[in-house]
């Protein structure tokens, strides 16, 4: 049975709203096309953040957070990502790194990792994809065995964002090789600084430039019992249900990033000029806009219902979600994303030879946009999904 659907925002996620829109305005767009260029992670949009008291959106106010739920969350991330990606990407790692926490850890866990997380003080990662490929989970090789009171922690995991700065990784590794694959595995907490923890290779990457990704190296790392969360063999399903509750900031980062180069579209169609007239006038470029105008309006009413869904059918627990809320989940990711990526497309083909140029924002904004179509399951496994569960 679906939820009663929610039309609009609460007074208090408006509020929200205007505060992070004004945030990326003043703040975070005027380096945008700075950082791009440079590459390097931007400790000053993480400090921007804290001081904004968006680092912990969606954790509990007993561990410090706001608790302010995911459709808030997603909000901030659709306002970032109008003006900067890779910006958004720093109170949605924060959530992917520490869902796993949130989820399944006890209460001395919480307190120990959420509190800093929550304030900001320190970084989270999320690290579950591995050379060997990120769609097929159960390919996944990174061992941790138990030896009395602690694991020994050996493999190599990749594309890991925030792997480089994050305090806090959420490792998913097997624990029993021999169990079923969605009993094989166990979700740790690891500290940075851990004696053989190795960061490793930093990715160049096409878009959200700023946003780090790295491999991660496990030399016989020893992880404290006290540090797996939940039970052993728990990491399938925490690792699962943490990516269903994150896809739709995957999607929220879509929509902010075609909002933002359809607003810049839109400007341009209006001023450029071609045969005598704005080009918005020539009936090939307005129905571009239109169909971006369309296309967004769709994905951001699925993006919000979805986390209205998420929101008021499923506990942070290890309960299991229902085949509906899962559905929705991966709609929305793969729907919003795909919106993205066309968005984009076009507005660089409003803007005609100047779209092609970095000068201007929207060829920043396509190359963007490709990777919500890949990570957090790519969207061809989101159908795959979508449809098991038809
Ligand atoms: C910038 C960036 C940041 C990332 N951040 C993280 C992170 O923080 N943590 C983390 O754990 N991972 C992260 N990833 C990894 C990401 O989630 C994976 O790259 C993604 O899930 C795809 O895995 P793969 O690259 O191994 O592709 P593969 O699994 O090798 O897939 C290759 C192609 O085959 C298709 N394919 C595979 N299986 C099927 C199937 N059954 N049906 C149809 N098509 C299929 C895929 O859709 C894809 O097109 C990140 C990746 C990037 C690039």
């Amino acid at each position: 049975m679906e939820t009663q659907e929610r039309f609009g925002f609460t007074d208090e996620e408006k509020l929200l709203q205007q505060m992070a829109r004004r945030l990326a305005r003043e703040k975070v767009a005027p380096g945008a096309a700075q950082r791009d260029i440079d590459g390097e992670f931007a400790y000053d949009m993480v400090e921007i953040m804290r001081e904004n008291g968006l680092m912990g959106i969606d954790f509990p106010t007993e561990y410090g957070g706001m608790e302010a739920g995911l459709i808030a969350l997603c909000i901030v991330i659709e306002e970032l990502a109008k003006v900067d990606a890779a910006t958004s990407m720093i109170p949605s790692t924060q959530e992917l790194g520490s869902l796993p926490m949130i989820l399944a850890g006890n209460h001395e866990q919480k307190q120990r990792f959420l509190e800093p997380l929550a304030s900001g003080e320190k970084l989270s990662a999320f690290a579950l994809t591995e050379s060997r490929g990120g769609s097929d989970v159960a390919a996944l090789r990174t061992r941790a065995r138990l030896e009395g009171n602690k694991y020994v922690l050996n493999g190599t995991k990749t594309f890991i964002t925030n792997g480089g700065v994050a305090d806090l990784v959420s490792v998913y590794a097997i624990t029993n090789p021999d169990a079923p694959s969605h009993k094989a595995a166990s979700v740790f907490v690891l500290e940075k600084g851990t004696p053989g923890f190795q960061v490793g290779k930093k990715e160049s990457k096409m878009g959200i430039r700023s946003s780090e990704t790295r491999e991660l190296i496990f030399d016989n790392v020893e992880i404290p019992l006290e540090n797996r969360l939940g039970n052993e063999g728990d990491g399938f399903h925490i690792m699962m249900k943490t990516l269903d509750f994150t896809r739709p900031a995957v999607a929220a980062q879509a929509v902010g990033i075609a909002q933002g180069a359809f607003e810049y579209a839109l400007q341009y169609a209006k001023e450029r000029e071609s045969f005598g007239k704005p080009i918005i006038k020539h009936q090939a470029v307005g129905s571009k806009l239109a169909d971006m105008s369309m296309r967004i309006s769709a994905a951001r009413q699925l993006l919000y219902k979805t986390c209205d869904l998420l929101q008021a059918h499923a506990k942070k627990d290890l309960s299991r979600l229902s085949p509906e809320i899962i559905r929705y989940s991966s709609m929305s990711k793969a729907f919003c994303s795909d919106v993205a990526m066309w968005t984009t497309t076009e507005a660089v083909q409003i803007l005609g030879g100047y779209g092609y140029c970095t000068e201007y924002p929207v060829e920043r904004f396509m190359r963007d946009a490709k990777i919500t179509q890949i990570y957090e399951g790519t969207n061809e496994i989101q159908r795959v999904v979508i449809t098991s569960t038809l």
